[in-house]
C-alpha cells in the first residue's frame, strides 16, 4: 500500500502524527510527504512580507530534513491547495492520504471535503501542536456560560504539573504574580535585543520570490528570523538566558527605544511547529528551579504560552464559525488611512504601527492598550481590524488572531473570552510607556486645542456606552470618573470626538 502524508505549512512538526502513523503501518519506502506552497493563499490578503518568508524558507527547510533522513517529499508550488493535492494523487496514486487536523476552521472544512473530491480515503488525525487538542481542561461548556482564563490556566499548571509544589499547591504560594509584572522601564536601562540569524542562501531564494510575486505589507530586507527547530530553539535559549530573569517586571512596559522589550519573540516560531509549548514551559521552569529567573516571570512566561495560548486556541474552536458575526458595540467605522503608513501625530500609535508594518512583530501590550484599544474607542469594525492584524502580523494565524481580536482586544463577543472591555485613556500608556515625553498630544488634556486623542475618545466611549459598561460589575471604577464631568464638558467630548472622527 502507497500512503500519502499532506504536512500543513504551519504544521512543522519532527514527531508530526500522521507521518508517524504512516510510517509505522508501511515504512519509510511506501510513503510520500506532500507539502505545498499555495499562491492563491498567499495573495488571499495583502500579507506582512517576512511572514511569506519564514513560512516558505521553514518548509522548504522542513522538506529538505524530511529527505535528508531518507523520506520521499512532494513540494509543490502551485496556484492552489486543491490543485496542488490533486495532482499530486494523480502523480503518486497512493490508495489512502493522511494529515493532521488543521489548526483553523476554514482549514479544517477543506480536510474534511478531501474524500470527497479525491476519492480515496482521507484519515484527519488529531492536531497535536496544542496541548488542548489532548487535553480538555474544562467540561462541555454550558450555553451562555462564561469560562475564565485564570480558572483554565490552574487547571492546565495542575495536569501538567508545573510550576507546583508536592501538596499540589503553586510554587512560590500564588498561581498569577500579575501584580508583580506591571513596573515601567527604568531610564537608561539595557535589553539584549532577540538574537538575529543571517539568512541562508535558501532564505535568500525565498526573499526574491516574495519580493517578486507577493508584494503586500512591509519588506522582506531585515528578515533575521531562525527557520529551522535548531534556529528556533538558539532563538529559545537566547530568551532565557538574556530576557527572562527580566520578562515578569516590565511584561506590560512599552518604549520607543526597546521594541521587543523582555518579550521572548517566540511566537513565530511556535505558531508553525518550530517550537513546541510544553516544552518551551518546562525549560522556563528549569531556569526557575536552577536560581536564573525568578517566579515572577517565569510564572509570567508560563501563563502566556500554556495559559493564554491555549486558552484562545480553545475559545476559537468553540466559539467559530459565529465569533465572525459578533459586533457587540455595533462598529462599523474603517480604519484610517494612517494605519497603512504610521503617518499620524499620535506618538504610541505611529511607532507600534511602523514597528507593526516593518517587521510583523509588537508585543502585547502594543497590540492590546494601543492599537486595539484606539481601534475600540473609535468604533473600527472588528473584522476590518481583525484583517488589519491578519495581513500586517509575522505571527497571525486565525485561529489566535480571531478570539485575540474580536475577544480580548475589541470585546466584540460581548465578554466570552474577556471578562472586561481592555478600555483606557492617554493615562495609562503614559504611565507605563516613554512615548507620551514628545508626543505632538498632551496627555494631561482631555479635551481642547492638543488635547490628546485617547482622551476625548475614551470619555465619549464611555458617555455613549454607559449603560452596557454599567452593566458590568468590574467596568463600575471606570464609571466613577463620570462624576467630575460637567453637562458642558460631555457636550465638547463629544463634539470634539465626533470631529476627530470623520476621516
Ligand atoms: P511573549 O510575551 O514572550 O509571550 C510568550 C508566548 O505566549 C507568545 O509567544 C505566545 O505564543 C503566547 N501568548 C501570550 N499571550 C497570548 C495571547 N493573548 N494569545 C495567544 N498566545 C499568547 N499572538 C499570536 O501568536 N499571533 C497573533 O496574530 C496575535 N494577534 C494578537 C492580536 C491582538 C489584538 C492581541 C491583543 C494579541 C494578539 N496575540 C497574537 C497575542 C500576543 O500579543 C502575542 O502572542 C505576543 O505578543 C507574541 O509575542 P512574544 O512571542 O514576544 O510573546
Ligand atoms: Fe499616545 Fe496620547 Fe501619549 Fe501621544 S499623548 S503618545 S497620542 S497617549
Amino acid at each position: 500500500m502507497q500512503i500519502s502524508v499532506w504536512i500543513l505549512g504551519d504544521q512543522l512538526l519532527l514527531d508530526h502524527p500522521a507521518l508517524r502513523l504512516a510510517e509505522e503501518q508501511v515504512g519509510r519506502n511506501r510513503l510520500t510527504v506532500l507539502m505545498v506552497e499555495s499562491e492563491t493563499r498567499a495573495r488571499r490578503l495583502p500579507y506582512q512580507a517576512k511572514k511569506l518568508v519564514l513560512l516558505f524558507s521553514a518548509m522548504r527547510h522542513f522538506a529538505s530534513r524530511l529527505r535528508s533522513s531518507g523520506y520521499e517529499v512532494d513540494y509543490r508550488i502551485s496556484t492552489t491547495t486543491a490543485g496542488a493535492i490533486q495532482e499530486h494523487i494523480e502523480a503518486i496514486k497512493p490508495e489512502v492520504m493522511f494529515t493532521m487536523q488543521a489548526s483553523e476552521y476554514h482549514g479544517w472544512e477543506f480536510q474534511e471535503n478531501l474524500e470527497k473530491s479525491l476519492n480515496i480515503p482521507v484519515k484527519i488525525l488529531p492536531n497535536t501542536q496544542f496541548l488542548t487538542g489532548h487535553y480538555n481542561p474544562i467540561p462541555k461548556p454550558l450555553e451562555g456560560k462564561r469560562y475564565v482564563q485564570e480558572s483554565f490556566y490552574r487547571k492546565m499548571r495542575t495536569h501538567f504539573n508545573l510550576l507546583l509544589k508536592g501538596d499540589g499547591e503553586p510554587v512560590g504560594g500564588k498561581w498569577n504574580f500579575d501584580k508583580e509584572n506591571r513596573r515601567r522601564l527604568p531610564q537608561g536601562i539595557q535589553i539584549s535585543p532577540p538574537i538575529s540569524f543571517i539568512p541562508d542562501r535558501g532564505t535568500q531564494q525565498v526573499m526574491e520570490e516574495v519580493d517578486h510575486k507577493f508584494p503586500g505589507i512591509g519588506e522582506t530586507r531585515g528578515f533575521n528570523l531562525g527557520v529551522t527547530h535548531e534556529e528556533a530553539q538558539k532563538a529559545a535559549d537566547d530568551f532565557f538566558e538574556n530576557r527572562l530573569p527580566d520578562f515578569g517586571a516590565y511584561e506590560d512596559a512599552m518604549s520607543a527605544l526597546h521594541d521587543t522589550v523582555n518579550h521572548s519573540r517566540l511566537s513565530p516560531y511556535l505558531n508553525i511547529g518550530l517550537l513546541k509549548p510544553l516544552e518551551l514551559a518546562i525549560q522556563a521552569q528549569r531556569r526557575y528551579e536552577e536560581g536564573k529567573a525568578p517566579i515572577n516571570s517565569v510564572e509570567g512566561f508560563i501563563r502566556q504560552v500554556i495559559g493564554w495560548r491555549e486558552y484562545m486556541y480553545w475559545q476559537y474552536w468553540r466559539l467559530m464559525p459565529e465569533i465572525l458575526n459578533r459586533n457587540y458595540w455595533e462598529a462599523d467605522r474603517s480604519l484610517p488611512e494612517f494605519f497603512w503608513n504610521g503617518d499620524t501625530n499620535l506618538n504610541c500609535l505611529r511607532h507600534v504601527i511602523l514597528r507593526a508594518l516593518n517587521n510583523g512583530y509588537t508585543h502585547h501590550i502594543e497590540r492590546l492598550m494601543v492599537v486595539s484599544n484606539f481601534c475600540l474607542l473609535c468604533g473600527i469594525d472588528p473584522s476590518e481590524v481583525n484583517e488589519w492584524f491578519l495581513g500586517v502580523y509575522i505571527d497571525a494565524y486565525e485561529w489566535v488572531m480571531i478570539p485575540n481580536v474580536y475577544g480580548m482586544g475589541l470585546y466584540a463577543d460581548g465578554g466570552q473570552i474577556g471578562t472586561k472591555p481592555y478600555i483606557s485613556s492617554a493615562n495609562y500608556i503614559n504611565k507605563m510607556s516613554d512615548y507620551c515625553q514628545g508626543c505632538f498630544y498632551d496627555q494631561r488634556l482631555r479635551i481642547g486645542k492638543g488635547a490628546c486623542p485617547f482622551n476625548f475618545l475614551y470619555w465619549n466611549f464611555i458617555l455613549k456606552k454607559e449603560a452596557r459598561l454599567r452593566s458590568n460589575p468590574r467596568m463600575r471604577r471606570s464609571l466613577l470618573g463620570l462624576q467630575n464631568i460637567e453637562p458642558e464638558e460631555r457636550f465638547v467630548i463629544r463634539d470634539q470626538a465626533e470631529k476627530y472622527l470623520a476621516w
